[in-house]
């Protein structure tokens, strides 16, 4: 068995293993996205007893990068840039980590992507892999602070991946674009752009309605989901982050 997923949800499935309430002998284990750090990187080899390969994508380019044995992510650099930047969007040096990294594909000619903003933060290796690639090497955080948590109704916590909201809202029509901003460990703020036309409080309606579901079905019933009259908001490099959790 080949176990492929974001590394967010290869990590939750780990802690299931190890918990026993999980039990599957994958093969290799492959993340995609965003990577793990060391720490998960070797809780989740040892919860399945498999390699585990990094790889580093996103939607707008397939492969970035690829793990190395020595744990760093190789750039696909004949394909594409990445640049590590501030928050400025000035470039970071190598050897410290950036605020958010931006793509360049150089192999897309019917849609160019040009110094696209990925979100994530990435370190570049200032010295030479030991590995002896010769590319790019870097590290990702990530996006893993993007998991929501909430106090569970039994005590203690429960962790919910953005792509479960994700879905969610995806899954209901007349939604154009929407945001979930937690402003507080048990409210969600709602953000919605509708489609032309749409009835919006038939709308508003079934959005609270499915996430109220999906939080009573992970344990997470006390949250109270408000409504915005703000539209969804842009991050300063221009991204749209659908979830941003209580920091
Ligand atoms: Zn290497």
């Amino acid at each position: 068995m080949f176990l492929s997923g974001y590394a967010t949800v290869i990590s939750l499935l780990a802690g299931e293993q190890l918990a026993g309430r999980l039990r599957i002998a994958p093969a290799v284990v492959s993340l995609v996205a965003e990577g793990l750090g060391d720490r998960d990187h070797r809780r989740s080899r040892s919860a399945f007893r498999a390699p585990v390969v990094n790889t580093y994508g996103c939607n707008e380019s397939l492969a970035l990068a690829y793990g190395c044995a020595f744990g760093w992510l190789h750039v696909h650099s004949d394909w594409l840039i990445l640049e590590p930047v501030d928050a400025d969007h000035r470039p970071t040096s190598p050897g410290q980590e950036s605020f958010t990294v931006l793509l360049t594909s150089l192999c897309r000619w019917a849609q160019p992507i040009l110094r696209y903003d990925l979100g994530d933060r990435v370190l570049l290796r200032p010295d030479a892999c030991p590995c002896g690639d010769p590319l790019p090497s870097t590290k990702v955080r990530g996006r893993v602070a993007d998991l929501l948590s909430f106090p569970h109704r039994g005590g203690g916590t429960v962790r919910i991946v953005p792509m479960a909201f994700e879905a969610l809202l995806e899954s209901i029509p007349d939604i154009d674009l929407f945001q979930i901003v937690q402003t507080s460990p048990t409210t969600l703020r709602v953000r919605i752009r509708s489609t032309t036309g749409a009835d919006r409080e038939r709308l508003w309606t079934a959005v609270r309605q499915e996430l109220a579901a999906l939080l009573d079905a992970h344990g997470a019933d006390q949250v109270s989901v408000e409504r915005a009259h703000e539209p969804p908001e842009q991050s300063p490099g221009g991204k749209y982050r659908v979830v941003m959790p209580h920091s």
